[in-house]
């Protein structure tokens, strides 16, 4: 099941939040899945009935994945063909389990693997300003049994939220994962983090700025001279505005983090070439729009050459 967010925003550049509504159980006559994974659930819906008001650079999309506790079918299904789309996913955010208590006070625990670990950052840092929740970040790529693992396959930021897994809640898949076993304060505050990591990730429009530009594509072209391999990037964008004067371009060495800025004077094409790279060099691109009264638009969608 999947809705998404209308609106001003960009419909290629997609922000997900989501987690499996299957459940399972020892009896599965009677598998109700209260924290497994009615939680998520739950706050996936409650992030749309919120959200739904508010405009956003790029989409949100609100999506129960299916068939996880079978072997991830459903979000499997949505990473692989996301994939060959070339669908620019901004983030996932996967939740799974986040209404159990056992010591107080629960911590919520995020897992990233490496090149996602932006964003396990980014959810770490947002739980503590926005929530009473203590965050801990773990990366950990093994870490595959749910919902963010196929879009970690496809290269795509993913991160798993749940309730501390120190002690696992006794009832998880048996017929006692019941309402009555849950400690729902802990799930709104686990909500009001994950809704907090997608307004941030999705970027609020702002109609006083011109837009981010969009439809961004990046291609590599390598040389091979006498002695070296190098790759050169080439990166094309559309304006998304009228009245624009010119673009900027920023690159990263590790994603999402201290783009700098590649040109001095701004760009008056909707192109740009980043050449003679080493070929096993890692680049991470956004491009804002300038307009004719010098306002800098907030930054498009990411690409880079991990992903190709
Ligand atoms: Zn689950």
């Amino acid at each position: 099941m999947i809705a998404t967010q209308p609106g001003i925003s960009d419909p290629d550049s997609v922000v997900i939040i989501g987690g499996h509504y299957d459940s399972d159980s020892t009896n599965l006559d009677d598998a109700p899945g209260a924290d497994d994974n009615a939680t998520a659930v739950s706050a996936t819906m409650e992030a749309a009935r919120i959200l739904r008001n508010y405009n956003f650079d790029f989409t949100i999309k609100y999506i129960a994945f299916a068939a996880e506790e079978i072997g991830l079918y459903g979000s499997d299904y949505y990473a692989a063909t996301a994939s060959i789309r070339d669908e620019k996913i901004v983030g996932v955010v996967n939740l799974d389990m986040i209404s159990y208590v056992d010591i107080i006070p629960e911590d919520l625990n995020i897992v990233s693997n490496e090149s996602s670990q932006w964003l396990g950052d980014l959810f770490t840092s947002t739980t503590e300003t926005y929530t009473n929740l203590d965050a801990i970040h773990t990366v950990d790529a093994s870490f595959r049994w749910s919902d963010h693992s196929p879009f970690w396959l496809q290269n795509y930021p993913a991160i798993l939220a749940i309730e501390d897994t120190t002690i696992a809640n006794p009832y998880y898949h048996t017929p006692g994962d019941r309402l009555s076993t849950l400690t729902l304060s802990f799930g709104t505050e686990a909500t009001k983090a994950a809704l907090a990591n997608v307004i941030i990730l999705a970027q609020p429009y702002n109609a006083a700025l011109p837009k981010p530009p969009n439809g961004l594509s990046l291609r590599i072209v390598t040389s091979h001279s006498l002695f070296a391999a190098k790759k050169h990037i080439l990166i094309n964008w559309n304006a998304n505005n009228s009245n624009i004067t010119g673009f900027n371009i920023y690159k990263a060495t590790t994603s999402h983090t201290n783009y700098t800025r590649l040109n001095v004077q701004p760009l008056t094409t909707t192109s740009y070439e980043d050449k003679y790279l080493l070929l096993d060099s890692m680049n991470y691109y956004v491009i804002t729009a300038l307009s004719s009264n010098n306002l800098e638009s907030h930054f498009s969608v990411e690409v880079s050459d991990d992903r190709e």
